[in-house]
């Protein structure tokens, strides 16, 4: 999509149009000349609760770019919260910019505005490019932020609530490929070895496995070598591996067509957020490849719960217990994927929507 400023109306439809696709119920355009403040704010259901996600900030290519991210990423938060049990729907911000050059304390603050002039129909925290620093500079503006700093009573870095959630994930992966739920001795690869990744291999070794590593980062590379046993492999290569787990953890769209016909392993189980680069055709082609594929959003909910949790007076234990029960719900997912012989996207979409669509109601009686 391009935006054309010389036909506004071309754009409100093109807009209005992907909108409907996925039934989001509100897009914020935000532009702000003094700052160079660029953002979507989009919001996509919030029949649970407040549409809450994070602010992203990224040098897209064109605003067309953003749009689809912010459009896709806030759907995907609307299940990630409804298939944890949270009372939160799925919002998404993006800052068109570069976080390096273009982050300033005004840019930040001037965002923070038009979060609070939603009301609370869109509460914020970091993403990528952002981080609990820039989450101060919101709150400045908004009460409706989360992800803040410990010092200011919140949970600080979600990565670690994150990475335990893959971690039960990937072990109810195990029980339903291996029968026991043991990582021990299996051969796993993480690619990406960030906030969420390095504390993913941290546990994985903890219990034995084999830990390859993958990043475009070398000084990463070194540091997580030198702190876990761990082998390094260099670029694409490690697609290539015999390996029995692939960790996505990273960036989104890595499983697709052509990933597909190099990966050999029986499970896939990572924290990157839209793994899947076509939901339906890669969904179905993990599952008849005989590859387990645990759903991205319930498994990295981690960090959701963690920013939930500090909307109730923010305890770390309470995010971490309730993490673990990402476990359960992955093994029931998997099972009903298998019984009903549908991907496990499928079956996981189907129990978000149908809490949804059931808490929906009661919403309707006094
Ligand atoms: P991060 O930025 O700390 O780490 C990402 C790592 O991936 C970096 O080390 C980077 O160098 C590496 N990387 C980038 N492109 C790569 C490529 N092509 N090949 C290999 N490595 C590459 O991010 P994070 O916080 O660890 O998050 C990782 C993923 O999990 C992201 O997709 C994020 O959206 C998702 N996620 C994170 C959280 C959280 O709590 N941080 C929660 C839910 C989902």
């Amino acid at each position: 999509m391009s935006i054309v400023i010389e036909k506004p109306t071309e754009i409100a439809s093109t807009v209005i149009n992907q909108m409907s696709l996925f039934n989001h119920e509100q897009v914020v355009f935000c532009n702000d000349n003094e700052t160079g403040l660029k953002a979507i704010i989009a919001i996509h259901n919030t029949i649970l609760g407040p549409a809450l996600g994070g602010t992203r900030m990224w040098m897209y290519n064109n605003e067309g770019e953003a749009l689809k991210d912010v459009l896709r990423l806030s759907r995907g938060m609307t299940y990630k919260a409804a298939i944890s049990g949270l009372n939160l729907g799925g919002g998404k911000a993006v800052i068109i910019g570069d976080s390096k050059i273009h982050k300033t304390e005004a840019l930040i603050r001037r965002f923070g505005k038009f979060v609070n002039s939603l009301g609370g129909k869109y509460i914020t925290a970091e993403d990528v490019g952002i981080s609990t620093k820039e989450m101060e500079y919101v709150k400045m503006e908004t009460d409706y932020v989360t992800g803040l700093p410990e010092s200011y009573g919140g949970g600080g870095d979600p990565s670690p609530v994150t990475a335990y959630g893959v971690y039960m994930g990937m072990k109810a992966s195990a029980h339903q490929v291996y029968g026991n739920d043991s990582l021990s001795g299996k051969k796993i690869l993480v690619q990406g070895i960030g906030h969420v990744g390095e504390n993913l291999v941290k546990h994985l070794t903890e219990e034995g496995a084999i830990v390859y590593i993958n990043d475009i980062n070398q000084e990463r590379l070194k540091e997580v070598a030198n702190l876990y046993k761990s082998e390094v492999v260099l670029g694409d290569a490690c697609l290539d591996l015999d390996i029995d787990i692939y960790s996505p953890c990273a960036l989104g769209a890595t499983i697709n067509t052509a990933s597909l016909e190099r990966l050999k392993c029986a499970i896939i189980s990572g924290a990157a957020n839209n793994q899947l680069e076509d939901e339906n055709l890669h969904g179905r082609m993990v599952m008849e490849k005989g590859i387990v594929y645990a759903p991205d959003f319930l498994i990295n909910a981690g960090g959701l719960i963690n920013v939930y949790s500090e909307m109730h007076g923010y305890n770390r234990e309470r995010a971490m217990n309730q993490a673990t029960h990402i476990y359960n719900t992955t093994l029931d997912i998997l099972k009903t994927s298998k019984a009903q012989n549908i991907p496990t996207i499928e079956a996981a979409k189907a129990i978000a929507e149908k809490r949804i669509a059931e808490v929906g109601k009661l919403k309707l009686t006094y």
